[in-house]
């Protein structure tokens, strides 16, 4: 972890002593015990990149670990990441009744051009459905809207490379939707390989033409797609 989101997280952690005077500040507390777990492992390797870092825009991975605020910020004070995470939460409770294994960590050291890169994904739940290795991967969105999206998929087909799984579940809870998607075919290792290389190497900005708009580092980076020629004059 980097010294100013150490640093950061340090100066979070100090909540954690204060007694919770509301309900709030209790999901508040375990919402960043939940975030301090995942944030907090060091790098073994001279670069390490999360699954979910992998399947965006390669410039957020280099501007998060240059403007951790932002990140802590995007984590932590949105209602809308507590909501993602008790919604995570109550799933996992029910995979577990079925006997899966919930949070379990992935990771893999790759050779990438000379470098050694560590790939770590945190799987949702992992276990066998239907006698099949399972990964699942559970989804809250606020929208149905293009169900089953792309970055969702090649984010599930990187966990069952990982985890050697034959099947993925891509499970959505919406507020008009709760549907489920299955998908027989891992990220191959020769496909996985490109996707970090061109993380590492940032390559991809944006990965996807809708990024940008939704970006927390849109302010400061030069390669953001804008749809606002129209307000364009020549001068
Ligand atoms: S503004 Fe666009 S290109 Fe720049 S970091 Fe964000 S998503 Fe990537």
């Amino acid at each position: 972890m980097d010294g100013l989101l150490r640093d950061l997280m340090e100066a979070e952690r100090l909540r954690l002593s204060f007694r919770p005077e509301s309900l709030s500040d209790v999901i508040y507390a375990w919402n960043l015990q939940d975030f301090l777990k995942y944030a907090d492992g060091d790098c073994p390797t001279e670069y390490c990149v999360g699954v979910s870092e992998l399947i965006y825009c390669s410039n957020k991975y280099w501007l998060r670990r240059k403007y951790p605020e932002l990140v802590i910020g995007e984590n932590l004070y949105a209602a809308w990441s507590s909501f993602g995470r008790l919604i995570h939460s109550g799933v996992q409770q029910l995979l577990k009744d079925l006997g899966f294994v919930v949070e379990k960590e992935v990771s893999r050291v790759m050779d990438v051009n000379g470098l050694k890169v560590t790939v770590k994904g945190r799987l949702d739940g992992i276990g066998y459905w239907k006698d099949k290795l399972t990964v699942v991967e559970i989804k809250s969105s606020r929208s149905d809207n293009e169900l089953p999206r792309e970055q969702h998929i090649l984010q599930l087909r990187i966990y069952m490379n990982l985890a050697g799984a034959k099947q993925g579940i891509l499970l959505y809870i919406t507020p008009d939707r709760l549907t489920e998607y299955s998908f027989d075919t891992a990220l191959s290792d020769h496909e996985l390989k490109i996707l970090v290389e061109e993380t590492i190497e940032n390559k991809k900005h944006p990965r996807y033409s809708w990024e940008c708009q939704y970006c927390q580092f849109n302010m400061m980076c030069p390669w953001k797609q804008t749809n606002n020629n129209k307000f364009y004059r020549k001068g």
